[in-house]
């Protein structure tokens, strides 16, 4: 490491000492002679025209020569290993395949997942894009609530479960999802439940070959739902043609080759862990690590070492719970074929990059997306010098910028270094997304001319490199988990107590930020300790622990602007004791 301009510490990157050589030797020069059409160039293209993600990610190793390759290695909660080649996957997913179109699932129907990471995951998503239905997996972890509305809003027609979820969270929605027909349970007997089908059955009496009909680039093949500061969840939907950034970017930004063992730790209930916890490492053919279970240092830290993972994608709450437990600890395992980290979700603070260096003798590269780009857009590449807390640096393709709203609609370029403004990005990459579901007009107004407004404050240095500020709403990034503060307010309103709430993320040393719920609450109610557990078990109940409020305060009232709306911003700077800002639209107040 070099100490350079601004006292700022580079980590610097000799490439010709990089083993494998990068992908990306020369990042100025691949940038300068960029254009999409190489990407689909490292494709193949559907035998019968086209694209479609589950040929590029599976067959087409079939077909060319990799068959025998280990396509997944899974390794379950309690150790067991299961292990499907690319020929085995495609067998699999063309038997999925089949099943749907037994059942008389049409293109375009949605297919929900609620599993957990467990193989019959990766097989349901990529035989349902075989079948050209749209995909939609659901984080596990959600209650039945947030379950329900998604399942509500994406008209999910098929829903792949577990015994144990479909009790728990899936039984008690059934009269709400009056478009769900088919429910296909993985493992035992669904006792009880004669409206739901075993996998094992279905996927027995059908044929293993499966051709996939012709398949336009355009054509919608995910939905991932994600969170806005009011209204519903939203629900980006994205095409099959996504998969040529899918894959350039795993070459690019993770740095895939080859004979990688590759490990990305996200859930794909979230659009990490299905944009590259299946499908760029499938793209790229390489052997795809999935573990069942969740956060463990020492599990964590035995899996990089008895795999042999050679690349490793993960997110800054993981890592900052591992530094915690210290250095020393991880020199206790040794990672002799791990040569490329990175981490995406939150800001990824310089410690953790620089910590990295110190316990793994790599850094991590933190890297910059959301639900809606489909893929890395922004990043630290093996090539390129890292500037410990900053995001890194536009990928070839991808044209980002500093813009300031004006009044009219239209944004203004700021070209000065290190002025804060919304990270915008330009138009025409391939997985961007198509649309919101249902919501044609905040689709549009993600968009200004030629730039697409990610939401989200940043600055760029002289250097080309961006800085993340902080989000431009009133989101929640909770261990990397993106929490709508309307979905959380509205769950606590619905018990009987509750008059009004209001979230706010509070910055908390592992997570990020943490939830937090102000309440008031209804005449003869007490907001007493008793009540401040029973409002946060009713909360987890419905939302699931990763969404729902860890810590309560009650209020007797809470500010709102004149046009009714509650002040979260101000509840925030109140709550962290900063400036209270711009008040003028102040209604009625707390105290
Ligand atoms: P999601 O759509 O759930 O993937 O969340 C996307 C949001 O997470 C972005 O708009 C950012 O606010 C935040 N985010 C993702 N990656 C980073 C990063 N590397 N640094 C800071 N914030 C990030």
């Amino acid at each position: 490491m070099a100490t350079l301009d601004n006292s700022k510490t580079w980590i610097r990157k000799d490439p010709a000492r990089l083993d494998p050589q990068p992908n990306l030797l020369n990042y100025e020069a691949t940038r300068a002679g960029f254009d999409w059409s190489q990407a689909w160039r490292m494709l193949d293209g559907l035998p019968a025209g086209g694209y479609n993600i589950a040929h590029e990610a599976v067959d087409r190793h079939v077909f060319g020569g990799r068959a025998d390759r280990i396509a997944i290695r899974w390794i379950g909660k309690s150790g067991e290993v299961r292990e499907l080649s690319y020929r085995d996957l495609a067998r699999e997913t063309n038997r999925f395949a089949n099943a749907l179109v037994k059942l008389g699932v049409a293109p375009g129907e949605r297919v929900f997942v609620l599993t957990g990471r467990i193989p019959e995951l990766y097989i349901t998503v990529l035989g349902a894009l075989k079948a050209r239905c749209v995909v939609s997996p659901l984080f596990s972890a959600f209650g039945p609530e947030p379950i329900a509305t998604r399942a509500e809003m994406g008209d999910a027609r098929v829903l792949v479960t577990t015994p144990a979820l479909y009790r728990r969270k899936v039984a008690g929605l059934r009269e709400r999802l009056s478009g769900l027909r088919h429910v296909i349970v993985v493992g035992e007997e669904c006792e009880g439940a004669d409206d739901v089908q075993p996998w094992s059955s279905l996927m027995e009496n059908v044929s293993a070959d499966f051709t996939i009909a012709a398949t336009d680039p355009e054509e919608a093949a995910l939905l991932h739902f994600t969170s806005g500061t009011t209204g519903r969840p939203k629900g980006a939907l994205h095409v099959h043609g996504a998969v040529a950034a899918h894959h350039v970017t795993g070459v690019y930004a993770l740095d895939l080759h080859d004979d990688d063992i590759f490990w990305c730790t996200a859930d794909p209930g979230w659009v990490t862990g299905t944009s590259y916890g299946i499908i760029a490492p499938l793209t790229s053919g390489v052997t795809n690590l999935v573990v069942e279970a969740e956060f463990d240092p020492q599990t964590w830290y035995s899996v990089l070492e008895r795999e042999r993972v050679s690349v490793w994608y993960t997110a800054p709450t993981a890592i900052r719970m591992m530094m915690k437990l210290g250095t020393d600890f991880v020199k206790s395992y040794s990672f002799p074929r791990l040569r490329f980290m990175a981490s995406v979700g939150e800001p990824l603070n310089s410690e953790a990059v620089v910590w990295g260096e110190q316990a793994f003798g790599i850094p991590f590269h933190d890297n910059w997306w959301q639900t809606e780009t489909g893929g890395i857009m922004i990043g630290n590449l093996a090539t390129l010098d890292i500037k410990p807390g900053s995001m890194g640096r536009p990928l070839p393709g991808i044209e980002a910028g500093i813009v300031r709203r004006d009044a009219n609609g239209g944004v203004a370029v700021i070209e000065e270094p290190m002025v804060e403004g919304e990270l915008a990005l330009k138009k025409g990459w391939p997985s961007m997304m198509r649309g919101y579901l249902h919501e044609e007009e905040r689709y549009r107004k993600c968009f200004a001319g030629d730039w697409y407004l990610t939401g989200d404050l940043a600055k760029r240095d002289g250097d080309g490199y961006f800085w993340f500020v902080g989000r431009g709403d009133d989101v929640v990034k909770s261990a990397g988990h993106l929490i709508g503060p309307f979905e959380v307010e509205n769950a606590l309103m619905e018990h009987p107590a509750v008059a009004e709430a209001a979230i706010i993320g509070k910055p908390d040393p592992t997570m990020g930020e943490l939830v937090k719920a102000f309440v008031t609450l209804k005449p003869g109610h007490a907001g007493d300790d008793a009540m401040r557990r029973e409002l946060i078990g009713f909360a987890r109940k419905r939302l699931g622990a990763a969404v729902a409020p860890k810590e309560l305060d009650f209020r007797a009232n809470l500010p709102k602007t004149r046009s009714g709306k509650i002040m979260r911003r101000l509840l925030k700077a109140r709550e962290l004791g900063l400036p209270e800002g711009d008040l003028s639209t102040l209604e009625s107040d707390e105290t």
